[in-house]
């Protein structure tokens, strides 16, 4: 048994690697990109120590290449998913029980383990099944999964520590206690890390997880689980189930031990589910969490002050990295018009040097949509606005599902700031520019606050401070995550706390304590060393 006040290792951002021409790095996840890529992989579930098949099959292809099969993975029935309640439920007195320096150092070799010897294989999967080239795969799966784990751990660490006074002849201490019952996970397809991270916070925590990855996520889900075990996570902690979103869920939420869910997806789905938790509310031992990062319609604007070359960089990177599938990607852009111009020209010229393709060729900057589904949704609002008379494409517009789902990036000009594109969260490589008038700075600020439902992310290009700090001011509530000079993307853990409000969101801020604060339960415990013996106050005397 310990008796020691442990101190973890300090966390430092994992170094990007650059999978550079003749780099070691590059032969390497190439040799098991192509190796995942020509076998067929049957994922099963994970519920307690089983793999569980159920026969009920669905096949598993990349994006970027949707006839080829490179697996398949069993989906639940109602019964796999209260198996999978039962057997969280029953792991979790052990595990709640654990020490927390052994809980950190299951998530602590975990994160070595994706840094070393699993590094390729994460990333390949991402690249393979989400269809990311190696660089935003390696920001993503590797960097972004290993940050999380470990500065979780020295978060984890920090909140354990912060203690409350005591007074003369008392003792005030708090434990922080994991909920009660189980927490739900939901993850979507486009972040490998937040999917590993949506279930992982929650156990360091202390607490038991059923976690449902997105149909789209599967296969890199399978290999997070690989490393879970492999680090020591003992089984039940997380249970990973797929199928039917809907039969899942429900299923969850009539559970009276549902104690909290932990979601990152689009908004509808979640204002969805925390309907459904309303609606059993009376139904639950606690009053769930609910922790939900949601949709973004991300802006940047720039003023007449801003480097124009630096503005079409950062709508290049901000709106086209990973096929414009982030939550953070920029989709509406407001130019001043004096800069309009230079700001077009260098965006047109920029590109036409872009080429897409598969991940497997390092020289494609973009790849594939993630399915068909989401490709059609662009399609047809590029159709759309090939008919509209406000708005016109000036850059890309064209696309090709015959092997895989690609798009062009695809830049629009509108003079309606009410037009569909600057509204709705399109998710994808179209991003609509409205040009104002340079002496209507103000107006335009105002403009961007009011024209989307969502707060997530959005950037401001200025070298005038007076300006900035009117958008700072205007803006206050218009993104979580504020970005000066810069994309509004790419948000790194530990330094840049990410989450928005409004339709974003909750914006417990994943990558931070604060986040980590929603899977405890606080208990004060205060003990008194020598109790009173005569219940009269002196006043009375
Ligand atoms: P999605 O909403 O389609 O799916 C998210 C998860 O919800 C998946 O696991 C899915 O299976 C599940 N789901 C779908 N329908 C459901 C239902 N009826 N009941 C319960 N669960 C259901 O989202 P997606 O396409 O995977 O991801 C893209 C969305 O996620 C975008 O809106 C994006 O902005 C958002 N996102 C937000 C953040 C953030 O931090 N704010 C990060 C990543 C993605």
């Amino acid at each position: 048994m310990s008796n020691s006040i442990s101190k973890v290792p300090y966390p430092s951002n994992e170094p990007v690697l650059s999978y550079s021409p003749g780099s070691p790095e590059k032969e390497e996840v190439l040799k098991m990109y192509n190796s995942l890529y020509n076998n067929i992989l049957e994922i099963p579930m994970r519920i307690g120590s089983k793999d569980v098949k159920t026969g009920d099959i669905e096949n598993l292809s990349p994006p970027h290449d949707h006839n080829h099969i490179i697996g398949s993975y069993h989906k639940a029935n109602k019964k796999n998913i209260e198996d999978a309640i039962s057997t969280a439920l029953n792991a979790k007195m052990a595990w709640s029980r654990m020490p927390w320096e052994s809980r950190a150092a299951i998530f602590l070799k975990a994160a070595d383990l994706i840094a070393g010897p699993y590094r390729s294989k994460i990333n390949a999967a991402t690249m393979i099944a989400q269809s990311k080239t190696i660089y935003q795969a390696e920001i993503d799966a590797a960097c972004e999964f290993i940050d999380f784990l470990r500065f979780n751990v020295q978060y984890m660490q920090e909140i354990y520590q912060n203690q409350p006074e005591s007074s003369s002849g008392i003792w005030n201490r708090l434990t922080f206690r994991p909920l009660e019952g189980f927490v739900y996970a939901v993850s979507p397809f486009n972040f490998t890390a937040i999917a590993g991270n949506l279930c992982a916070s929650v156990a360091m925590m202390g607490n038991v997880v059923v976690w449902k990855p997105s149909d789209y996520q599967v296969y890199s889900a399978n290999v997070l689980m690989e490393v879970f075990k492999e680090a020591g996570l003992p089984d039940g902690v997380i249970n990973m189930v797929f199928g039917d979103p809907e039969m899942i869920t429900n299923t969850v939420l009539k559970t009276k031990e549902f104690a909290g869910i932990h979601y990152t997806g689009s908004t509808s789905v979640f204002r969805d589910i925390w309907s459904k938790i309303g609606k059993n509310i009376k139904h639950y031992n606690s009053y769930p969490r609910i922790v939900g990062e949601t949709g973004g319609k991300d802006f940047i604007i720039a003023h007449s002050s801003a480097n124009s070359e630096e503005v079409a960089t950062g709508i290049i990177r901000g709106a086209f990295e990973f096929q414009g599938q982030k939550c953070s990607a920029a989709s509406r852009v407001y130019l001043p018009k004096s800069k309009a111009d230079s700001i077009i020209e260098e965006l047109k010229k920029e590109l036409k040097t872009i080429s897409i393709g598969s991940p497997a060729n390092f020289k494609n900057f973009m790849t594939a949509m993630i399915h068909k589904s989401a490709f059609d949704r662009l399609v047809q609002a590029i159709e759309q606005i090939k008919k509209e008379k406000d708005i016109k494409i000036i850059a890309g517009g064209n696309y090709d599902d015959s092997k895989g789902y690609f798009i062009e990036p695809t830049v629009a000009v509108t003079t309606n700031p009410n037009y569909d594109t600057m509204k709705r969260e399109l998710f994808g490589p179209l991003v609509t520019l409205y040009i104002y008038e340079d002496c209507n700075w103000k107006d335009t600020l105002n403009l961007v606050d009011k024209t989307s439902e969502y707060a997530l992310t959005g950037a401001v290009y200025s070298k005038d401070r007076y300006a900035l700090e009117e958008a700072l001011t205007v803006l206050e509530n218009s993104a979580g995550n504020f970005y000066i000079n810069d994309k509004p993307t790419g948000a790194v853990v530990g330094q840049q706390p990410f989450g928005g409000a409004r339709g974003s969101g909750t914006n417990d801020k994943a990558g931070s304590a604060y986040n980590l604060l929603r899977w405890v339960s606080p208990r004060l415990i205060k003990e008194t060393f020598v109790p009173a013996v005569d219940y009269r106050y002196p006043f009375l005397g």
